[in-house]
């Protein structure tokens, strides 16, 4: 068998985005920017991007700048929300402790230009509330930043209320919806956003490609300067052929949104199901509210690197945490923010199924865990410890 189960790091291009990314390179390959038939064709292909892509999202076609992906998306929404604020002498930013590192760093830079920050705490079920986003907003508070989605645990957040709340008290709300958008429904208007980030390649789409909606009225920072591309607010030959696959990605999922997720959701049950038998495990983030192919599991006793390599040779892709953070020996910030302790988030398997899971692929997945968990605990000392009552159970 082979699975992969990393959709979260990143999917598998579909054929339609593929067969519109063909004829841009083919034929279609002007500069947009030249005035002759091929560019003006090319500038034809993003213009129709734009459009779908806006109207997937209920925005208009001017409001949405594309970019190099998702982390270019989070940095250009943040830094021109902030220096939105600064302008107004607001230099207070709200944020969560388990962001995407694309939001984390930038904040971090901000705070080394003067900018006051809040993370606010995420509970163990993985969801912040509207009301703690109220409490925290003051009066040279000016951005609000809090992600639709997670990547590691996959919970969703309540944006429309706490969009609701920005609005009301005057703050600016941008969203990293780079993991919700083509997988759940995502309305600008009606769930009160004014910036949101979304990258292709999570959505079936290519690597190197993303787009940042910001609501009419709202003024960009530029990242890149140079040209006049993307109405000034963003420099460089635009990235045609990955833009029109982007968008034929984004179509598609679109379309099948909801049987897409309805199947996903049941599989993703299923799942967290058959790895709940597992003694002392634990699912990371709330049941109910998350993404529909999201499972994140935490096993007492082992260590994440280990039970992914040995999955790997059954075939399996999975990850432990966000793909940006294996390598390194740290325990994911987002399992810590939840409040897992370091023992216990060392020990953290996700598996983000695809759209073509079956059901028998999710019983060999579930057969593999069960497995590798307890071949690994066979040698582990940490685990001995814990049987032999030197070492309280956490989970
Ligand atoms: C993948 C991801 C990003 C970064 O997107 P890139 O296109 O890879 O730069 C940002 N935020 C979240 C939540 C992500 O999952």
């Amino acid at each position: 068998m082979n699975i992969y189960a990393d959709n979260a790091a990143t999917t598998k291009m579909s054929r339609a985005a593929i067969d519109a990314m063909l004829p841009c390179m083919e034929e279609v390959f002007g500069n947009p920017s030249t005035l002759y038939q091929t560019g003006q064709r090319a500038k034809e292909v993003i213009e129709q991007a734009r459009e779908d892509i806006a109207e997937i999202i209920n925005a208009s076609p001017k409001e949405i700048t594309f970019t190099s992906g998702g982390s270019e998306a989070d940095n250009q929404a943040i830094r021109s929300g902030a220096m939105i604020g600064k302008k107004q002498g607001k230099m207070h930013i709200i944020s969560t402790a388990f962001e995407h590192h694309a939001v984390l760093h930038t904040l971090k830079r901000l705070e080394e230009e003067g900018f006051d920050v809040t993370l606010l705490d995420v509970h163990e079920n993985g969801i912040v509330t509207p009301e703690e986003v109220d409490a925290a907003i003051r009066d040279d508070t000016c951005l609000v930043t809090i992600m639709t989605a997670n990547n590691e645990i996959g919970t969703i957040q309540p944006i429309r209320e706490i969009g609701a709340v920005c609005r009301k008290r005057g703050v600016l709300f941008h969203t990293d919806a780079v993991q919700a958008v083509g997988h759940i429904h995502i309305d600008v208007e009606k769930d009160n956003i004014d910036m949101l980030s979304a990258s292709a390649h999570k959505f079936h789409g290519p690597k190197g490609a993303g787009f940042l909606y910001a609501k009419k009225g709202i003024r960009l920072t530029n990242i890149i300067d140079g040209g006049a591309q993307e109405r000034g607010k963003r420099a460089g030959t635009e990235n045609v052929p990955a833009i029109a696959g982007m968008a034929a990605a984004l179509k598609e999922a679109a379309a099948n949104m909801d049987s897409n997720a309805d199947k996903l959701t049941s599989m993703r049950n299923k799942l967290i199901e058959g790895l709940n038998e597992i003694p002392h495990s634990a699912l990371n983030g709330d049941e109910q509210h998350r993404l529909p192919g999201n499972v994140n599991f935490c096993f007492e006793g082992i260590e994440g690197e280990s039970i992914l390599l040995l999955l790997d040779d059954k075939g399996i892709q999975a990850s432990s945490g966000s793909a940006c953070t294996s390598g390194s020996l740290d325990p994911s910030h987002v399992l810590l923010a939840i409040g897992r302790v370091h023992d216990v988030a060392h020990g953290s398997l996700r598996l983000t199924l695809g759209e073509d899971i079956t059901e028998e692929q999710v019983d060999y997945i579930i057969k593999s865990v069960k497995e590798t968990v307890e071949y690994l605990r066979s040698f582990s000392p940490v685990w001995k410890e814990l049987c032999e009552g030197k070492r309280k159970f956490i989970l």
